[in-house]
Formats: C-alpha cells, sequence, structure tokens
C-alpha cells in the first residue's frame, strides 16, 4: 500500500525527508526492533519508487504503475524471502534477484526488490548479494529490511543508507494500539505492549496469538511449581498451545527483573503479573547463578529462534527445573 496512511504514524517524519528529496541512493537498509513497522514502511516506499508520476509523500494511485499494484501484482517489483519462516535466505534466492535486477523493467519505469528479513542471508548469499550491491544496475533499488542490523557483514551494511527506524514513545503505542482493539481495556493493552516489548504491531500479532491466556495459564504454573503443587513434567506436557519463543522470551523477561530487584534498580518486578513470585525469588537467588541461568536461556533461545530441532518437552522440563533449583544454588 502506498498509502501514507498505511505507516505507522510515528515513522512519518522519517517518511516525509525521505519522500520530499530528489536523489535516491540504490541501496537501503531499514532496521529496527521486530514488530515496529519497518515492513509497512518499506512496503509503501517500494509502492512510491515504483510510481510514475509520485508526489513529495505519496505515490500517485492512479499511474499504470500503481493500478498494476492496486491489482496486486506488479512484475518491476520483486519479494525474496526465506521459503519458510524462519528459514535461511539461500544464494539461489539471491541469484533470482540478480537476474531480476539485470533485466529492463517491464513498465518501463523503475525496479524495486525487497529482501527480508535480511539476516535470515546465509554466508553465500550474503557474499553474491555484495556483488549486485557493487554492481548497481539504473532505476533499480534494494531495499533490506532486518530487525538485526549487526547479524549483516559490515560490507553489505556500508554499502546500503542505513535508516534507522525507531518503536513510538509509550503513550503513543498505547494509543495506537487501543485504536486497533477497542473492545480491549487500558489494562489490557498496557500487558500486550509490556510483553511485545514496547513494539506496538507485535503487541497486535500477540493479541490475535491469545498470549494473553497462554501467558496466565504459564503463570499460574510457575506459581503451582515453586510451590510443589505441580511438577515441571507434567506442567512441560500441559503447555502445548505455548509456543516456545513466547516461552523463552518470559523467561527472560522475568529473569531481567530479577537482576534488577537483586541489584536494587527497581523495588517492584515490571512484569505486574509475577509481582509476588518475582520478588520472593529474587531474596533466594545469587546474583552468579541468574548469571549463569541466563547464559543457558539466551543460548537455548538462540536455538529456538534458529529453528533448532528440540525436544519441545523435554526442552520446557528443563527449563522448568533449573528456574526452580535457582533457588537453591549459592
Ligand atoms: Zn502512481
Amino acid at each position: 500500500m502506498a498509502d501514507p496512511a498505511a505507516i505507522c504514524p510515528w515513522h512519518l517524519p522519517v517518511w516525509q525527508s525521505l519522500t520530499t528529496r530528489d536523489r535516491q541512493p540504490h541501496a537501503f537498509l531499514f532496521g529496527g526492533p521486530a514488530g515496529i513497522g519497518k515492513r509497512r514502511f518499506a512496503e509503501a516506499f517500494a509502492d512510491w519508487l515504483l510510481c510514475l508520476k509520485p508526489r513529495p509523500g505519496a505515490a500517485c494511485g492512479e499511474c499504470r504503475s500503481c493500478q498494476l499494484r492496486l491489482a496486486g501484482s506488479h512484475p518491476d517489483r520483486l519479494l525474496i524471502e526465506p521459503e519458510e519462516e524462519g528459514k535461511a535466505i539461500r544464494i539461489d534466492a539471491v541469484r533470482q534477484l540478480a537476474d531480476f535486477m539485470a533485466q529492463t523493467a517491464q513498465q518501463g519505469g523503475r525496479k524495486v526488490v525487497m529482501l527480508h528479513p535480511a539476516e535470515a542471508m546465509n554466508l553465500n548469499a550474503a557474499n553474491a548479494l555484495l556483488k549486485s550491491l557493487e554492481e548497481p544496475t539504473a532505476e533499480t533499488y534494494l531495499l533490506l529490511i532486518t530487525d538485526q542490523p549487526s547479524r549483516l557483514l559490515p560490507t553489505i551494511r556500508s554499502r546500503c543508507q542505513v535508516l534507522s527506524l525507531t518503536a513510538p514513545g509509550h503513550a503513543e503505542a498505547r494509543s495506537w494500539l487501543a485504536a486497533q482493539l477497542p473492545e480491549l481495556d487500558t489494562g489490557q493493552h498496557d500487558a500486550l505492549l509490556l510483553m511485545a516489548g514496547g513494539a506496538p504491531l507485535r503487541a497486535l500479532q500477540l493479541q490475535t496469538m491469545d498470549a494473553a491466556a497462554l501467558r496466565r495459564q504459564v503463570v499460574e504454573g510457575v506459581k503451582s511449581l515453586l510451590k510443589r503443587e505441580e511438577s515441571a513434567s507434567r506442567l512441560a506436557e500441559t503447555w502445548t498451545a505455548v509456543p516456545l519463543e513466547l516461552l523463552a522470551d518470559w523467561f527472560c523477561d522475568w529473569t531481567l527483573d530479577l537482576l534488577r530487584l537483586k541489584t536494587g534498580a527497581v523495588e517492584r518486578p515490571l512484569n505486574g503479573d509475577m509481582d509476588k513470585v518475582l520478588p520472593y525469588m529474587a531474596r533466594h537467588v545469587t546474583v552468579p547463578a541468574l548469571m549463569e541461568w541466563q547464559d543457558w536461556l539466551l543460548q537455548h533461545r538462540g536455538m529456538i529462534l534458529g529453528k533448532a530441532n528440540l525436544n519441545r518437552v523435554m526442552l520446557i522440563e528443563t527449563l522448568l527445573i533449573q528456574w526452580k533449583q535457582l533457588m537453591e544454588k549459592r
């Protein structure tokens, strides 16, 4: 959608300055946290670049190019992404990109390639992309999108114009989310934003996953585990609907809260639904034990995000046993 309304309101100042300048570099890297609207921004920018009569700030919506886009297909626009979510972008995909860039534009205007998420390129793919970046084709634009710019080759980053897109402040995020989810109350909006680390589109996605209900199930489970009313193995077997990625995120958030409580950075946990459990645990854990646990947790979170082949039940059980034993370690 080239309609600037599709762009998140907190990105409009960047959008305005980008679409009112005379010349554009041939490669962009849109970076910033996940779930803040980078993809929407890049899509709108691709539409604007392809428009044959663009105005400052908006595609015209009427030219042949805009008509093609509104009909859902534009021959001079290519999206490169992993074949399956979470998998790598391979060299074959980047070769397809190079072929596309070498062709003449079918509509006689510009060509645009979007590559998302850019950090998913494996090394061979990244090296192949470098060639395309070094030998730009006239009127052809490459838009890379990434949550993790640091995972890209520095030689790729340095050949792109890097545009860092940021999350909105809490008040703006909350009012945006309230407009999307008017059926929820402010407390629910805040809870979603907290789980999403302040990223509004991620918060919206969490709502569609019914994350709040899953979170309640996990919080209750953790409480009964610590009270010895429930075993780690039984919880691991009953949490079948909880995505591992969410589970790892929550335990990471709770661990950060424990560290903040231990170091006196906060008096109460930021995670309000754990405001009894976490202060109790903080009194019984040591900082070295927490650091060791955090290493384990981050390592396994990385494996989960990398779609490693993990035994789900066994992983949750191990996680819960370690969490419980944290208070026994010195
Ligand atoms: Zn147009």
